[in-house]
């Protein structure tokens, strides 16, 4: 190194005055550029041989082993990724959107995705028509950003179980953006009702809108609230003595407390279908076993894929009996 900063005529034989005029020589056509160099400068002019010079050559061939290790670590992590990133496609591209792109839909649009939503369906669905509501939601959920609706693959497996119960009264846990509260409100018999809880503030006023531009609000009533505080009052507060259908899409812990719940408060009849989404996706085991290993449920499974998205998932169905 100090060899290309100083060229060899100054170091070689350089004495005294002379050598003194070659270094102003030599500095004015090579300024120092960093501390090493202006050490390795300072070095030479001392006239000490080449070979007690500070390391530098020596810790050049140390850091190349390093560097290479760690090309060899970056580029495995790299190609790790790439593998994972294949074989698990449906995964990636839901993080990528959710953790990636979604951030930066919402700085851009000053809107969260939700507000996004319920703005297409107000410029795209006709008022009062509620097929129309769930055809806007469907279509921005396939052409424009995933969102956790139940969609259109596992509803129109829900739309074929209300009409085989026909149930007249109707609990949900986890309303979102209102669109299951749409589907099955829309097949409720005349004096029907369906009750969803949603303990998100800005989610339960997204799906009280959304039940508006369906022209539901006579048949649909939101509670604002956590399932574990309002299920227990369910009688005694919200005067419902007993539901025919509890449509399970919460926080997927919360499925297996909560039908205990609903067992303790005495709102199950002989009958009532309790229907559980996503118990593949992202899965719910503790209440599969329950409900599959008890002798007071019957229990259907319907294979399907998770909403807009080729993954599989699938709906469970568990009658109670009694
Ligand atoms: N059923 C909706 C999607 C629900 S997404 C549809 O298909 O259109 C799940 C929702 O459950 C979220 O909005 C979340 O805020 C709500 N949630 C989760 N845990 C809850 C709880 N313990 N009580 C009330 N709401 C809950
Ligand atoms: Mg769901």
């Amino acid at each position: 190194m100090a060899k290309t900063l100083i060229p060899p005529f100054c170091v070689s034989g350089a004495t005294g005055s002379r050598k003194e005029r070659l270094i102003t020589r030599t500095s004015a056509l090579f300024p120092p550029h960093s501390a090493s160099q202006t050490q390795a400068r300072t070095v030479a002019t001392t006239s000490e041989p080449l070979a007690s010079l500070p390391s530098a050559s020596k810790s050049r061939h140390s850091l190349s082993p390093m560097l290479e290790s760690q090309t060899i670590l970056i580029t495995g992590a790299l190609l790790l990724l790439l593998f994972l990133a294949w074989k698990y496609k449906g995964l990636f591209v839901f993080f990528w959107h959710e953790c990636i792109l979604l951030p930066v839909f919402n700085f851009i649009s000053g809107m969260s995705k939700e507000e996004r939503i319920l703005n297409w369906v107000k410029q795209n669905a006709v008022v009062g028509n509620p097929q129309s509501v769930l055809e806007a939601i469907d279509k921005y959920g396939y052409e424009k950003e995933w969102a956790m609706h139940v969609g259109d693959v596992k509803g129109r497996i829900m739309d074929k179980i209300m009409e085989e119960t026909k149930p007249k009264i109707v609990l949900e846990l986890g309303a979102y953006c209102g669109y299951s509260a749409v589907r099955m409100g829309r097949l409720l018999p005349p004096g029907g009702h369906l009750f969803s809880i949603e303990f998100n503030q800005k989610f339960a006023d997204i799906s009280q809108q959304m039940i508006q531009v369906a022209g539901l609000q006579d048949k649909i009533s939101i509670l604002n609230g956590p399932s574990q505080e309002i299920i227990p009052q369910l009688k005694k507060k919200y005067e419902i003595n007993t539901v025919d259908m509890v449509f399970l899409d919460h926080w997927k812990e919360r499925y297996l407390p909560d039908t205990k719940l609903l067992e303790e408060s005495g709102v199950l009849h002989k009958g009532t279908v309790l229907l559980a989404d996503n118990v593949i996706c992202p899965g719910t085991p503790d209440f599969l076993d329950y409900v599959r290993n008890s002798k007071r449920y019957e229990c259907t499974n319907y294979p399907a894929t998770v909403e807009y998205m080729r993954m599989h998932d699938a709906l469970e169905k568990a009658v109670f009996l009694g």
